[in-house]
């Protein structure tokens, strides 16, 4: 390890979100909890414009924290190396002292303007976000859950078919299948044991790509007659209205056979797709988002877009093409928010002002 401060110092605890519903006035809303709408927090943060995030994923650091957490990246200025999850944590250690409001697990589903000139923005569980700028740090999409191939599976979609466990009472004493072999699938099937009537995890094989230790923990409640596990694959489903009474298994050893349940949590997965951002009225092209790069503004003034989601002659889509952008955008948004006043500029390294922002004066 090249780097100065110890990853172990960094902290992994989850980071706080806010539950759903209810409306909630701030100077920026960021679209997108990655790398790049994590650096924005910062550089707003140093001109006193405060965020709130939305991001459909449970945790922040878009495709760093999602696709390649352990994998090692050495292309971030001054850091030699460091994995995806590092730098998502020292992003999130760099922007503590601006507290941002985070609304995981949400999609940001629709944008309109108000009369005031201010946008709202809603999400799919129902928070309203109110403020004069956002901003779309929305990379490659929002993560989307691959659907299993099991035909007239749409019928029973948010009713007893789940891709994400948003609150667990939802599954109080329900009979649960769950549906593969990541993370996901186990680290939830080992939360819901408690509260569920019965889990079965089913999996095509007996062998897991999740960490080992909820393997472990699996297989002792499997063996203590807490739950059960199931090799095989779903091929049908049973009921009727979207309520299911069952799913069919098929499997190598014990042939087809049918396990009760009324709910089943499919984890086979995420695909990247741009999702409800093509809906905001801004001009896309290729299905990303064309700025200016002197301000990263969209075609919609007040709306910005920065990182992976925008387009502009010679665009890289590197990480820290995406940390120049936040810069570039915030002193923008500063002026669309504040036309009246003046904007200095400072360094951190000699400005009093902004030491004292940052806790360090
Ligand atoms: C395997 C791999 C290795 C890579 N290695 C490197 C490397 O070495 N160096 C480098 O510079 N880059 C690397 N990249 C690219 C780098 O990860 C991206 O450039 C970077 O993640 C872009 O950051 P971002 O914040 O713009 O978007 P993302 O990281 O894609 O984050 C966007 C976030 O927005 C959320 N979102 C999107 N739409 C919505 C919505 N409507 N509502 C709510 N949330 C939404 C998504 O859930 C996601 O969390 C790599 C990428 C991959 C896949």
């Amino acid at each position: 390890m090249n780097s100065q401060i110890d990853p172990k110092t960094l902290s992994t605890a989850p980071v706080a979100s806010l539950p759903a519903g209810g409306e909630h006035e701030t100077d920026v809303i960021v679209v997108g909890a990655g790398p790049v709408g994590l650096f924005a927090i910062f550089e707003l943060g140093l001109l006193d414009l405060k965020c709130h995030l939305v991001d459909i994923l449970d945790k922040p650091g878009g495709q760093c924290a999602e696709l390649y957490p352990e994998k090692p990246i050495y292309d971030i200025p001054a850091l030699p190396y460091c994995t995806g999850q590092e730098l998502t944590d020292r992003l999130l250690e760099q922007a503590k002292p601006f507290a941002p409001t985070f609304h995981l697990g949400q999609m940001a589903e629709s944008v309109e303007k108000l009369d005031d000139n201010r946008w709202c923005l809603t999400t799919d569980e129902g928070t309203r976000l109110i403020a004069p700028v956002i901003v779309i740090a929305a990379g490659g999409g929002s993560f989307q859950p691959k659907r299993p191939p099991i035909k007239g599976i749409e019928e029973y979609e948010e009713k007893s078919v789940f891709y994400a466990v948003r609150r667990m009472e939802r599954f109080r004493d329900r009979k649960i299948v769950i549906a593969g072999g990541g993370d996901s699938a186990l680290d939830w099937t080992v939360a819901l044991n408690d509260i569920a009537k019965h889990v079965t995890l089913v999996h095509r094989r007996d062998d897991f790509r999740a960490a080992p230790d909820s393997v472990n923990k699996m297989r002792a409640l499997v063996a203590d007659g807490k739950m059960d596990f199931k090799v095989g694959q779903i091929t049908n489903l049973e009921g009727a209205d979207g309520e299911l009474s069952g799913v069919r298994l098929k499997s190598k050893e014990e042939g087809e056979y049918s396990i009760d349940c009324d709910a089943l949590l499919p984890f086979y997965g995420l695909t990247m797709k741009l999702g409800p951002v093509a809906k905001f009225g801004i001009n896309l092209h290729e299905n990303l988002i064309p700025v200016d790069t002197e301000k990263f503004e969209t075609d919609v003034p007040g709306i910005f877009a920065i990182g992976d989601i925008n387009s502009y002659p010679g665009k890289l889509k590197l990480i820290l093409s995406g940390f120049h952008e936040a810069a570039l955008m915030a002193q923008a948004a500063f002026r669309t928010i504040h036309p009246d006043k003046r904007l200095r500029f400072e360094y951190t390294t000699s400005s009093t002002n902004l030491q004292k922002k940052l806790g360090v004066a």
